[in-house]
């Protein structure tokens, strides 16, 4: 299907060349049609339709909201009413979620329109995946290869044409990652920009919301609907959301950029990652940019601090899901004890239960200061040296990821190697500031390479608006 920014299909819209329900009818049929992609567990085909007439008659009306028609998928960790929520983990089976998430209602509220739920790794646990219930997503560029994880149906669906944008989760990469995988834009905005009210919590301190789409005018406008102050979550900003969208033409400036030595030292990186990413490098100073390259030497550190934090947190948001209230109970239960442990056994797949394991390990009496306490410490390190490299930089340019998209199966056997998947993705998590990955280039095999750039906390204004240059200069 042919690729459009939602302000272009707005304007159709608007001037009856084109319908809510052609665009609704025109992602079903693809949806169908790539049903071996595994994308999605659950299509609301007639809701879709159906909202579809009610808004087009609102165009008709001229009381249309900010993004009539445009059409959504939503990843399996965002609560809509109603409708199934499972986390792609057969512990939440037959789940149904007895309220909206905000960033879900606000969507709703503008008048966008939700075609389905989408596959992700179970809990948002994994860079590929491959750990969910419903089985791997494939990538629609080479249908052995990894979607990337753990966002991969809500990448797949905007790659393959399925919605015109995806609601994702990131928590160490899981938005920016696959979107690298998948030739998208992915961003993760700043933590606390978006509420988690209504979002499966997987490490809470590391949680956000982000969007997947294939331009940044749609990331611009569907973070200003989203974002913003909200009463269910206290943890959320009350600062003011600017208008991105407006804002994305607005003056052409020079900007100063990082970039980390070690990143193109290190011997992980793809060899063709490392030429485009030195390429872009010339490219934005040739265009007057000023790039210098710095070190950070909590480099090291990052990957290990996230895997101690997000795991800790995971053991304990995970302590809900015990068969008692909703989900999955294990038929084989005698007593209380049997019923706790068999549910969790058979309702978690492998993947949760290490981390819960680990997580429960570095939280425990003996070994809380020792791992729990000093990755806090650690983070707060690399949070101030992030902010202090912010104090004399606009944005650090990395690659998202070491490699593009895999072949299924490469890493299943070792947690680690995978986990090395998120190297430089969980960066900005840790130190809590936004970033977006975007299309690069491709590789010798002609899959996507995604680069990303990290801004100082809110700055997504300015983050989208380089954004929008440095793809622009790429087109040209
Ligand atoms: N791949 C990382 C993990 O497994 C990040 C996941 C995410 O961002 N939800 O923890």
């Amino acid at each position: 299907m042919q690729h459009r920014s939602y302000p272009q299909i707005r304007k159709l819209l608007e001037e009856g060349q084109l319908t809510c329900m052609e665009l609704v009818r025109n992602h079903l049929a693809v949806i169908h049609q790539k049903n071996h992609l595994n994308a999605f567990l659950s299509i609301y085909e007639n809701e879709a339709i159906a909202r579809a007439r009610d808004i087009d008659q609102k165009i008709k009306n001229q009381t249309a909201g900010k993004l009539a028609g445009l059409v959504v998928g939503i990843k399996d960790l965002l609560c809509y009413k109603d409708h199934p929520l499972q986390g792609s983990s057969k512990i939440l089976n037959g789940f149904i979620s007895q309220y909206n998430a905000t960033a879900v209602q606000r969507l709703l509220d503008a008048d966008a329109i939700i075609i389905g739920r989408q596959n992700c790794d179970e809990f948002g646990m994994g860079s590929s995946n491959e750990n969910s219930a419903f089985g791997s997503v494939r990538n629609d560029l080479d249908n052995n290869r990894v979607s990337g994880g753990s966002s991969g149906g809500s990448a797949v669906a905007v790659q393959a044409g399925m919605c015109q944008i995806s609601l994702g989760t990131d928590t160490g990469g899981s938005v920016r990652q696959p979107a690298a995988f998948c030739g998208l834009l992915g961003l993760k905005p700043t933590y606390s920009r978006i509420s988690r009210y209504g979002l499966a919590a997987y490490a809470s301190s590391f949680d956000c919301i982000g969007i997947l789409a294939n331009y940044v005018e749609d990331i611009a406008l569907v973070l200003e609907v989203i974002a913003g102050a909200d009463e269910m979550d206290s943890t959320v900003s009350r600062k003011e959301v600017p208008s991105y969208a407006t804002e994305l033409n607005i003056h052409k400036k020079k900007f100063k950029i990082a970039y980390f030595r070690e990143n193109i030292e290190n011997p992980s990186l793809q060899e063709e990652i490392k030429s485009i990413f030195t390429e872009t490098i010339q490219n934005l100073k040739s265009d007057q940019h000023v790039v210098e390259p710095i070190d950070f030497p909590w480099n090291e550190y990052v990957l290990p601090t996230y895997y101690i934090l997000a795991t800790a947190e995971a053991s304990s948001n995970l302590s809900r899901y015990d068969g008692v209230r909703y989900g999955y109970r294990s038929p084989q239960t005698k007593d209380l004890s049997t019923l706790y442990k068999k549910t969790r056994s058979e309702g978690f797949g492998r993947e949760v239960q290490r981390r819960i394991m680990l997580g429960t390990f570095v939280l425990s009496a003996s070994y809380y200061d020792a791992y729990y306490t000093k990755a806090q410490k650690v983070r707060r390190l690399i949070r101030d040296q992030v902010k202090e490299i912010f104090s004399h930089y606009d944005f650090i340019l990395m690659p998202t990821t070491p490699t593009t998209a895999f072949k299924i199966g490469t890493h299943s056997s070792d947690p680690v190697e995978m986990y090395l998947a998120d190297l430089f993705s969980v960066q900005a998590n840790v130190a809590g500031v936004p970033a977006i990955s975007l299309p690069c280039g491709i590789d010798k095999q002609g899959l996507p390479v995604g680069l990303q750039l990290l801004a100082d906390d809110f700055e997504e204004c300015k983050l989208l608006k380089f954004s929008k240059m440095i793809l622009d200069q790429r087109q040209h």
